[in-house]
């Protein structure tokens, strides 16, 4: 019969790679909790509109890579292409996102944006983020930036460059855009067709497009500092001194834009050497009008997102295998499987990484198999065993057998203990 295919775009995570994301993911968690964010689940369908509303009618995303399909009562529904209009919503409605309240809150799960699938960039594809809601001050944007970097620096990222840009607010920012649309038309015939488009739709689009010709135009584009209006000018600066005096190295790039509509003021993204045209591993920024926008009270909005498989290759050390298993337990004849079935467990039971042979191997091929998983110890049990009530430990890395045995049906404490003595459960494994 003809095999079926995954979609394109949407990839497995099969091991040894599922266990670097448990192991990165559990990484993130603990910087997230160390800096008191709650976690929030939300559906991976919400209503089309919270999407067009949120992120921009000439957004790239909302244009054209959303997964959008009517529900069988005729409701338009979508994918998730990001998180942080879904957390606004799930807050709004759940009475976290409230005047005189911050709600601080993390996420972690699939998104799904139709793109060109390449390396780093998938159509089903997870991030991380966190969001601030209920804050307007400086102080929360170097902390959510600083909580970006601790996320990173924990997952082992070196060498990743983080760069900041202000893009102004509602009275700033209008006169901004005017001004790059006008000069983006002054030369609308060095422009792709795309940016053509963008030109009075999203004109600071312009200032990322990737395509030769756009990105001579825009060389000498007017750049957002020079518009920024002076609450605009402060914010920035307090940011600045805030992640200087957090020791976080970070650069000005005063062409940094971001692709959803919402941001305003700080904008930010990390940049890793080592991805090629994929090199985003995440970013985020603040996007004060979205609350409002989205049918709540006028709340201020900070927050990031990073894009894990982006990280896992960003961090990937071409030598990493799926942790080996502290034993392996082998029944060397049928009769010796449910004794090995019951000690297994029992390993198991106290956290100890073990694998359990098909019963009846011959010794020999048991110590082979044993050796390929690069297992610490062996635990053989076979009629000898059986009769003596106790296994035979071999130690893989000393190739030799354990002066210490296992008793094959003692209780949890005594097992336990022969295990720390062994050192099996210790870690002392490689
Ligand atoms: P954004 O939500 O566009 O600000 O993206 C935040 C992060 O998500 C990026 O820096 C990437 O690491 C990741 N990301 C965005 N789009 C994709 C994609 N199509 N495939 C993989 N990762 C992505």
């Amino acid at each position: 019969m003809k095999t079926i295919h995954g979609v394109k775009g949407f990839h497995d995570v099969v091991p040894p790679q599922s266990e670097r994301c448990t192991e990165i993911e559990g990484r993130l968690r603990a910087v997230l909790a160390a800096y008191n964010y709650g976690e929030i689940r939300t559906p991976i369908a919400e209503r089309t509109e919270l999407f067009t509303r949120s992120l921009g009618d000439a957004t790239d995303i909302v244009e054209k890579e959303m997964y959008t399909f009517d529900d069988r009562d005729g409701t338009s529904l979508t994918l998730r292409p990001e998180g942080t209009a879904a957390v606004v919503r799930a807050a709004l409605e759940a009475g976290l996102a409230q005047r005189d309240q911050v709600a601080k809150l993390w996420y972690l799960g699939p998104m799904f944006r139709r793109e060109r699938p390449q390396k780093g960039r998938l159509r089903q594809f997870h991030q991380v983020g966190a969001e601030v809601i209920g804050r307007d001050d400086p102080l929360v944007d170097a902390e959510v930036v600083t909580l970006l970097m601790d996320c990173l620096g924990a997952c082992g990222l070196d060498g990743a460059e983080l760069v900041l840009n202000s893009l102004g607010d509602a009275a700033c920012r209008p006169a901004y855009r005017a001004a790059l649309a006008a000069y983006g038309r002054s030369r609308s015939e060095l422009l792709c067709a795309n940016c053509r488009q963008r030109l009075d739709r999203n004109p600071l689009r312009l200032l990322d497009c990737k395509e030769p010709g756009c990105r001579r135009a825009m060389a000498e584009a007017p750049l957002a500092h020079a518009y920024l209006c002076a609450p605009c000018r402060a914010h920035f600066a307090e940011v600045e001194r805030l992640l200087q005096a957090a020791d976080v190295p970070y650069r000005v790039e005063p062409r940094l834009v971001r692709g959803l509509d919402y941001y305003v003021r700080t904008a930010f993204e990390v940049v890793a050497g080592n991805l090629g045209a994929q090199n985003a591993v995440g970013g985020g920024g603040r996007y004060d009008g979205l609350v409002a926008d989205l049918g709540g009270p006028p709340l201020a909005g900070v927050g990031f997102a990073i894009g894990i498989e982006r990280l896992l290759l960003a961090t990937a050390t071409a030598d990493y295998r799926t942790p080996a298993p502290e034993v392996d337990v082998i029944p060397l004849s049928i009769e010796a499987a449910p004794a090995a079935g019951r000690l297994a467990r029992r390993l198991r039971g106290l956290g100890v990484r073990c694998e359990l042979e098909v019963a009846g191997r011959s010794v020999k091929s048991a110590m082979r198999r044993a050796d390929k998983l690069a297992a610490r110890f062996a635990v053989l049990i076979g009629d000898d065993e059986l009769r003596a009530g106790r296994a035979t430990v071999r130690d893989m890395r000393r190739q030799a057998d354990h002066p210490l045995a296992l008793v094959v049906d003692d209780d949890g404490p005594a097992l336990a203990q022969a295990l720390r003595e062994l050192g099996a459960a210790g870690g002392t494994h490689e």
